[in-house]
């Protein structure tokens, strides 16, 4: 139910995995709208978890983010860009489908939702955007080349937007998870070279992130304490940036 006391937050790929957990940590304090593909699933959660609203839609169609900013017809104070996908696979065998795939998703669908969201933010002179990236996108990462490309070209819309914005109240900053044991890591070329106890070999805290330590930094990075932090990319990664 839409509280006028409350603000309003969007977050991206909330039917599962980080989006899901983030969008569940802030149900009770804010009127929260989550999307993905299927129409029955976020129609259920939005039931079982006191959601806000929820429309479904596939970020990689024309017009999808126009499609989602109409249908949900609301203005967003918080916006987290998290829908993403992620092809472990060589250079060469990646197809052009699944490359044009990668880069409307985690990279152009953030840029449109921003921007379609950013004239009522500036209106009010408050908001806070939260880019959800990847370690993969802060180091590299052998066999996802288009997924740590995208997600680096993130950084530097982050960057960008921060000082274009910093005189508006509105912060944007990133979020680089490192291994979170999701859906998204559940890949059959990537279990083909690695069991989950090999990655976690070469994670410095031998563990995964979980996705409530994502949702509790996305939490700090919308509060007031957090307001002079802006253009900042967070790796959250249990040591992985450091190398071994
Ligand atoms: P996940 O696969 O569990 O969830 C992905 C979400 O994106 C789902 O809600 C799905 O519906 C949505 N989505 C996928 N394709 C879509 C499309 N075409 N249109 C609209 N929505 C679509 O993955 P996750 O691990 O929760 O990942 C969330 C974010 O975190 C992603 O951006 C991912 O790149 C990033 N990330 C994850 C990890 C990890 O290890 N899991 C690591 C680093 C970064």
């Amino acid at each position: 139910m839409l509280m006028m006391n409350k603000k309003n937050l969007l977050i991206t790929g909330s039917s599962q995995g980080i989006g899901l957990a983030t969008a569940k940590h802030f149900s009770s304090d804010y009127n929260v709208y989550i999307t993905g593909r299927h129409e029955q699933k976020l129609e259920k959660l939005c039931k079982d978890n006191n959601f806000t609203g929820y429309f479904a839609v596939d970020l990689t169609q024309d017009n999808a983010c126009k499609a989602l900013y109409n249908g949900l017809n609301v203005d967003i104070d918080i916006l987290i860009n998290n829908a993403g996908i992620y092809f472990y696979s060589a250079i060469e065998k990646m197809t052009d489908e699944d490359i044009i795939k990668s880069i409307k998703l985690n990279t152009l669908a953030p840029y449109e939702l921003i921007k379609l969201y950013i004239p009522y933010m500036k209106r009010k002179q408050w908001g806070r955007i939260i880019n959800i990236g990847s370690i993969s996108g802060v180091m590299g990462e052998a066999n996802a080349s288009v997924y740590s490309m995208t997600k680096a070209s993130l950084i530097g819309l982050t960057k960008s937007l921060a000082l274009e914005l910093a005189q508006d109240n509105i912060t944007v900053n990133i979020i680089n998870p490192g291994w979170v044991d999701t859906e998204l890591i559940n890949n059959e070329n990537l279990e083909q070279d690695f069991s989950k106890e090999e990655i976690i070999e070469t994670i410095p805290q031998r563990r995964f992130v979980t996705p409530e330590e994502i949702a509790k930094t996305c939490e700090f990075l919308i509060s007031d304490s957090a307001k002079t932090i802006t253009g900042q990319s967070i790796n959250i990664c249990a040591g992985l940036s450091l190398g071994f």
